[in-house]
């Protein structure tokens, strides 16, 4: 049987929220199968618990936030990409503060600490959402379009395409295919960090966003070039990212897909608005589970791949 997985211990993380400076400490803990990811605020004076679903999401501008019982959670969605690199069902995520700490600005931080406190296997068969047919959202024409859509597929891979107009953005890989059963998630998706434009940093910071980022937890670019001093971390870094923060988005369906996502400049708000296209037609998709773990994908009953 291909099984749930939770932590096997807790653990610990501090750091500030990109948008809002604030800092914020985070701890994971193993839960019960089939309870999902459940982020907790333990700062308001009821502890409020936040299950992650598609329709919890109620904010996709900048990041994804989630919200339940008037509590929110901002910029859960490079957390949310780790859970789904290493195919966590069953956690939950104590947070002290509105926003989750952006640490490096890309998910290896947290795929440090998920895989530290180790992976472990529950009595529970791992569900699947699989999608049966075609599901695509589109907004805009010409060179405004954008697109995202669901596909059948027997395992789960992703492509991005970008189209920023940027010089230092467009001399990179405009285009990347991650399929999670055959890729290493670690290695070659975890590392690319978020990125941002210093003209909107400036917009962002005088309406108080973007108060904790900077150099040590963003690519940050002028009008011609990368500001940062190493530079970039992977020649293709931005389209990576924009894969990380899918996996990340769709993840909060609160089950893994079986399905194939291709996306043409696809975002935050349009990921949801997939998620609740799929969610919509329950004829497009179905519960899955495997008793026999030959029956699985290639490559999704092993252990998530170490560094
Ligand atoms: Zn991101």
């Amino acid at each position: 049987m291909l099984q749930q997985r939770t932590l096997k211990t807790l653990t610990r993380a501090v750091g500030v929220g990109l948008h809002s400076g604030q800092r914020v400490e985070l701890t994971l803990r193993p839960a019960q199968p089939d309870t999902g990811i459940v982020f907790r605020r333990v700062d308001l004076p009821e502890p409020v618990d936040i299950p992650i679903t598609a329709q919890a999401v109620t904010d996709t501008r900048l990041a994804s936030t989630i919200s339940a019982g008037g509590a929110k959670v901002h910029t859960v969605e490079h957390l949310m990409s780790a859970c789904a690199g290493l195919g966590i069902d069953n956690l939950y995520i104590d947070i002290t503060a509105e926003e989750v700490p952006i640490l490096d600005g890309s998910s290896a931080s947290f795929v440090f600490l998920l895989q530290s406190a180790g992976v472990e296997l529950q009595k529970a068969p791992r569900r699947f959402i699989r999608v049966k047919r075609p599901v695509e959202v589109r907004e805009g024409e010409g060179a405004q379009a954008k697109w995202a859509r669901l596909t059948p597929y027997h395992g789960y891979k992703l492509n991005f395409e970008i189209d920023f107009d940027h010089p230092a953005v467009d001399s990179t890989g405009q285009r990347v295919e991650f399929d999670l059963g055959a890729g290493n998630y670690s290695r070659d998706i975890a590392r690319a960090r978020t990125f941002g434009f210093t003209r909107d940093v400036e917009m962002m910071r005088a309406n108080g966003l973007a108060l904790g980022g900077g150099l040590d937890n963003a690519i940050v670019m002028d009008d011609y070039k990368v500001l940062n001093s190493d530079g970039l971390r992977y020649d293709d870094e931005f389209v990576k990212h924009k894969i990380l923060d899918a996996m990340g988005d769709l993840y909060l369906i609160g089950k893994p897909l079986l399905a194939e996502y291709t996306a043409f400049r696809s975002g935050h708000a349009m990921n949801n608005r997939l998620l609740r296209e799929l969610l919509a037609q329950p004829d497009a998709w179905d519960i899955v589970t495997f008793d026999d773990e030959r029956q699985a994908p290639s490559g999704f009953a092993q252990p998530a791949r170490a560094w």
